[in-house]
């Protein structure tokens, strides 16, 4: 039988500082080992935190993003527990006054799987958050046989937890809502959300009922999922798992699994019974926050959200849904497509020769967007020479292939040393009557109506010519003439 699936999330996210959020250690990733603490991040007796206004202010404008509001006073909390990774043993966080409240991510339609993308349960949905309070990240653990290893140049980055209310049906809607929100915390500058990198993971609540009139079922929590591919297949395993106990008669207990990757299957933890009491108090260490003049500092840095850009790029520049949606889906390919746009190129050109061929050529060396070669003056200029007629659309693509790789060059240098320049005017008219005079059969079926020959008269006028003309503008001279 099926069941009612409830699904809520909670992202803990690295905030995009320079410094660490209650000291002056350098946040950083891949650095040798412990090169990044002093007595703060390592938690040794009596020293004393220091907030960091950039986190603070970096998690604010997110709140701003997503409609979230903020108390007029935020403040700071100790959950205490011990764990190896954190020897202060609290974690300094905020419990009932989070930095912001409410608010709301909007599932993008192309952030769902590829799979997913034509069946959307839910169009338009938008996420509602229940919070995001600020709080510090632990060390790092590795484990090696019998021995432990660990790693505090993590330990004191500053982290968002961004938690949803229980408002997601499906490890569809899941996996659509943690790349939206990618893409946003991308488009503020406030983190990079690198899931690889382990900037962004991802704790899953799930239960299933029969009936919407009943109260949601027994929780499951299953813990640190670190891909957005990850977190939809733990989804539909545990929703098959769960489905399979209720069908048996077997009432789920709240409690918390680990998602196994290889073996492709949840695995107990441990249930309510043991859980923790984290005794929260007040941090006496810290002062509150007043947030409102931190509010209207951050308030003019509130970017376009990824479906204004590609609402505007749809309704102002003329390009079609689904290449705005691709355009504005990374901040360094919107800022990119929007530098290389010119009132005498067709959006829908600049799009397209940036969609097929820029990020085909892009994909195949490994470079991202930011990485590119090319300046955007560069592409325009080369866009330009096709709207001026000098150069066809498939000769503009072998001066880009060139160009890729001699980006310095001027693309009417390249097109030159390709010999694609129009021809004089006088040589190009001479050709064209030349070959209408030499296929009277082809020159009169053009003119019965048969197009499509058109082109065989154009190959004819490019063969004799001494340069290599823009097709089209033979093909325009000739239509000229003939009909
Ligand atoms: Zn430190
Ligand atoms: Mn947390």
């Amino acid at each position: 039988m099926s069941y009612l699936v409830t699904i809520g999330l909670e992202v803990h996210c690295q905030v995009k500082t320079h410094t660490k959020m209650f000291c002056a250690c350098r946040t950083s990733f891949g650095d040798a080992p412990n090169s990044h603490t002093c007595p703060v991040c390592l938690g040794l007796p009596g020293a004393l935190p220091v907030l960091n206004r950039e986190a603070i202010e970096k998690t604010l404008l997110t709140g701003l993003m997503i409609d979230c509001g903020s108390p007029e006073i935020s403040k700071w909390d100790r959950k205490n527990y011990f764990y190896p990774d954190m020897p202060k043993n609290y974690q300094t966080t905020q419990m009932d006054l989070p930095l912001c409240i409410g608010g709301g991510v909007p599932l993008y339609d192309h952030c769902y799987p590829t799979d997913a993308r034509k069946n959307i349960a839910n169009p338009g949905k938008v996420v509602r958050l229940n919070r995001i309070h600020l709080e510090e990240d632990v060390a790092k653990s590795t484990h090696l046989g019998s021995s432990s290893l660990i790693d505090f140049n993590r330990a004191g980055t500053p982290l968002m937890e961004i938690v949803t209310e229980a408002d997601l049906e499906s490890g569809e809607e899941a996996f659509a809502y943690v790349r939206s929100l990618q893409m946003i915390l991308q488009q503020g500058g406030v983190s990079d959300a690198d899931m690889e990198k382990g900037q962004l993971r991802c704790d899953v609540n799930i239960s299933l009922r029969k009936h919407p009139e009943e109260p949601l079922g027994q929780k499951v929590e299953l813990k640190n999922l670190n891909s957005i591919s990850a977190i939809r297949r733990a989804i539909h395993y545990e929703i098959q798992r769960q489905t399979e106990d209720l069908d048996r008669g077997i009432p789920q207990i709240q409690s918390t699994r680990r998602w196994d990757d290889d073996r492709g299957e949840t695995q107990m933890m441990r249930t309510k019974e043991d859980a923790h009491d984290y005794r929260y108090f007040s941090c006496p260490d810290l002062l509150p926050i007043e947030t409102a003049p931190l509010l209207a500092k951050v308030r003019p840095l509130v970017p376009e959200l990824p479906h204004q850009l590609a609402g505007r790029f749809e309704n102002a520049l003329g390009v079609t849904a689904y290449d705005a949606a691709v355009l504005s889906s990374d901040k360094h390919l919107a800022r990119y497509f929007e530098a290389v746009t010119d009132p005498a190129i067709p959006g829908k050109k600049v799009a397209n020769f940036i969609i097929n061929n820029l990020l085909g050529t892009l994909n195949e060396r490994n470079l991202s967007i930011a990485e590119c070669p090319v300046a955007t003056e560069k592409l325009r200029a080369l866009l330009l020479l096709v709207e001026n007629g000098t150069l066809a659309a498939n000769q503009a693509k072998e001066v880009f292939a060139v160009l890729f790789d001699a980006p310095e060059k001027a693309p009417a240098a390249i097109a030159d040393s390709l010999g694609f320049k129009p021809a004089a005017a006088g040589e190009l008219e001479g050709l064209v009557a030349q070959v209408i005079a030499n296929n009277p059969t082809e020159v009169a079926a053009v003119q019965a109506g048969n197009e499509k020959l058109l082109n065989f008269l154009t190959g004819q006028v490019m063969k004799s010519a001494t340069t290599k003309p823009n097709p089209k503008q033979v093909t325009d001279l000739l239509r000229a003439k003939l009909l």
